[in-house]
């Protein structure tokens, strides 16, 4: 069945639509997120059955995983982080265009999980930001799908000024990733 996504709010007559060209954006960015899915240990099974028909995220217009980071918008983190694996997280990020999300899938990946030890980061918002976290050990591909819903209200949401304004600039900084001026 083809699910067609409400309109935004607006302006309706006979024979026309009028909205916000931020509502029209978010719209459309919401509705076609590409994950590109950073999956390193067990939180990565469940995201191959969040995938899979059962739970079927392409309902949600993200099933075109990118396993590049230019051609995806959507970072799903889940698993195990080393600390030697942070910077290469962090230049997976870098390379990703704007604008981008970050969804942090399980324990590990959003405090470093069971595994407080001198090897494994403490969460991957040490090294980059994070927009939602999924709760779990190993989260169930429901709650997943729920961290990709509330990705899809951010990007429905977010200002199109958001990302050139001097707060996300700041934060962008604050992680020591270079921010490129228009
Ligand atoms: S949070 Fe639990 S299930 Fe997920 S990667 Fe860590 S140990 Fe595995």
């Amino acid at each position: 069945m083809v699910k067609i996504v409400d309109a935004p709010e607006g302006y309706e007559g006979q024979g026309f639509f009028a909205t916000s060209f931020d509502k029209v954006i978010g719209l459309a960015r919401a509705n076609s997120l590409w994950p590109l899915p950073f999956a390193t240990s067990c939180c990565g099974i469940e995201f191959m059955a969040t995938m899979g028909a059962t739970y079927d995220l392409a309902r949600f217009g993200s099933e075109r995983m990118s396993f590049s980071p230019r051609q995806s918008d959507l970072l799903i983190v889940a698993g195990t982080i080393s600390k030697k694996l942070g910077p290469v997280l962090k230049q997976v990020y870098d390379q990703m265009a704007e604008p981008k999300w970050v969804l942090s899938v399980g324990a590990c990946a959003s405090s470093g999980g069971i595994f407080d030890t001198y090897s494994v980061l403490q969460g991957i918002d040490h090294v980059i930001p994070v927009d939602v976290y999924v709760p779990g050990c190993p989260p169930r591909p429901e709650q997943i799908i729920e961290g990709v819903l509330k990705i899809q209200e951010l990007a429905k949401n977010e200002s199109l000024r958001r990302r050139d304004s001097p707060e996300y600039k700041k934060m962008l900084e604050s992680y020591n990733i270079e921010t490129v001026d228009k």
